[in-house]
């Protein structure tokens, strides 16, 4: 049994050519999850050396530009590189109001593409939403059970339990520090949290005011919530992801984390991907057994 999580893109909307925006693969044997579809998803999918094609679902865990904003150019690249089965996307309502605005404004350019392109079948265009709620989704080999999150003023807003092999990975997706983080990541063999590294977000004159600093670590977490987060829980290992902002201090992070939190901590970079069974990181050429 293979269960696996992979970094796509641990950015956010700042860009930057080391961290795409947020998009993260779920692994577990044959079932392929991908959630959230952040810039460049595409392009880190087959970085990652899989395909939109060969996806079976695509989660969104809340309507943030940063994480719909490749909705559209999954499903086009993903029909350009064969997919012949219908989309099950599950998000949340606001999310899914969204995505069918997508579709809706490339429809008409979408059947002149069918029209002369000629493509053996349209099923890949198809796509099939559901709603993101508390209730659990089974695939072979997976378990995945959604619990919402503090985004606030974003409602809903979803953190995923993984379970597959014995093994429980919680995602947090986006949120200040919560309770139903707290539950869900109790005892997690890894918990995937975002982080706001407020230490290096101060006021910029024209860009940001001390209030806009204020308003946005209000529905992130910073690190020294996310170390007390990750002790508090007992989360058996810790990595950072949707980074903000992207290039903060590495080693500087770490340290952070490193004052709340003693048990393995990762900054998670793109492309990185943790063997959630054998508790295995591996990033290019380096593999690192925990
Ligand atoms: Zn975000
Ligand atoms: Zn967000």
């Amino acid at each position: 049994m293979s269960f696996e999580f992979i970094c796509l893109g641990t950015g956010c909307p700042v860009a930057t050519p080391e961290r795409m925006g947020p998009a993260h693969l779920v692994i577990a044997d044959d079932t392929k999850i991908l959630i959230d579809c952040g810039s460049g998803v595409t392009q880190r999918l087959v970085q990652a050396g899989t395909r939109g094609a060969d996806l079976d679902a695509l989660i969104v865990t809340h309507y943030h530009s940063d994480h719909v904003i490749d909705f559209w150019q999954l499903i086009v690249s993903s029909w350009h590189q064969g997919r012949t089965k219908p989309w099950r996307v599950i998000a949340t309502a606001p999310a899914i109001t969204h995505m069918q605005k997508q579709i809706e404004s490339f429809g008409d350019e979408i059947k002149l593409r069918i029209a002369h392109e000629h493509r053996p079948s349209t099923e890949g265009l198809r796509v099939m939403f559901e709603e993101l709620g508390e209730h659990t989704l089974t695939f072979p080999h997976l378990t995945i059970t959604p619990f919402a999150v503090d985004h606030r003023p974003v409602t809903p807003a979803f953190g995923l339990i993984f379970e597959s092999s014995g093994r429980k990975l919680v995602f947090s997706g986006d949120t200040a520090p919560c309770d139903t983080l707290s539950h869900a990541a109790r005892d997690a063999d890894l918990l995937v949290q975002e982080v706001f590294v407020d230490r290096e977000m101060q006021p910029i004159p024209g860009v940001r005011s001390a209030d806009t600093v204020a308003s946005v670590m209000a529905y992130h977490t910073t690190p020294a919530q996310a170390a007390a987060l990750a002790t508090g829980s007992r989360v058996r290992a810790l990595m950072l992801t949707h980074i903000v902002p992207p290039a903060a201090d590495r080693s500087a992070l770490l340290r952070e984390i490193r004052v709340g939190y003693a048990g393995p901590a990762i900054i998670g970079e793109d492309l990185m991907r943790f063997d959630v069974v054998n508790r295995m990181i591996r990033a290019g050429q380096t593999i690192l057994a925990l």
